[in-house]
């Protein structure tokens, strides 16, 4: 016999199936929104479906915005010519939450993997080399320190190597394997001032 009607099961089918959320989880939050008034629950929806439609790539740096330029990119206090690659918009924001970064910043969305047949084709690649075009004076990778975040600073440090522009890594302050979300300010900060130029 089922625990709860179809309903319900589909609900915490859904739920289960985001990042994070187990089947506990999943059901205590079900039960938590069948409880809450309607115009709340709808609140909830219309926020999510908002955020899906209106929030795209910026089209210089390609974080997450719903501006057709991120507040960064856009910022004439940032100094353009200095940009730091990250593999998400979480991680841009980890470093911006430092608030000591002045540059600009340019999300791969992924690393390198070839054991998930993830290649450089399938991450903001080319679209970083082409702002390279542009005036640059030095991409700092700070790629995660695992073996994927690895591969992509070096891919990336060969790519670049021909253009002449100043290229370094942050230092591995950061632990290995580690996002680099979960990681405090201080080591951030000590990853970014230890940089070496590859
Ligand atoms: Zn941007």
């Amino acid at each position: 016999m089922e625990l709860y009607s179809d309903k319900i099961n589909k609900l915490i089918e859904e739920l289960s199936a985001l990042p994070g959320i187990g089947a506990k989880s999943a059901a205590r939050l079900a039960f938590y929104l069948i409880n809450e008034p309607e115009e709340h629950v709808k609140r909830l929806t219309d926020t999510l479906l908002d955020a899906k439609q209106s929030i795209h790539y910026c089209k210089e740096c390609y974080t997450l915005t719903d501006q057709e330029l991120c507040p960064i990119c856009a910022s004439e206090k940032r100094d353009h010519s200095t940009i730091m690659v990250v593999e998400t918009t979480r991680d841009l924001a980890a470093y911006e939450r430092t608030g000591k970064f002045e540059g600009v910043y340019h999300v791969l969305h992924g690393a390198i993997s070839p054991m998930l047949g993830i290649g450089p084709s399938d991450i903001k690649l080319k679209e970083l080399m082409r702002r390279l075009e542009g005036d640059v004076n030095e991409v700092i990778i700070a790629t995660n320190s695992s073996l994927e975040g690895e591969t992509t600073a070096m891919y990336i440090s060969k790519l670049i190597k021909p253009t002449g522009i100043k290229c370094s890594r942050i230092a591995s302050g950061v632990p290995v394997g580690g996002d680099l979300e979960n990681v405090d300010e201080v080591t951030l900060l000590r990853a970014l001032e230890g940089r070496t130029e590859l």
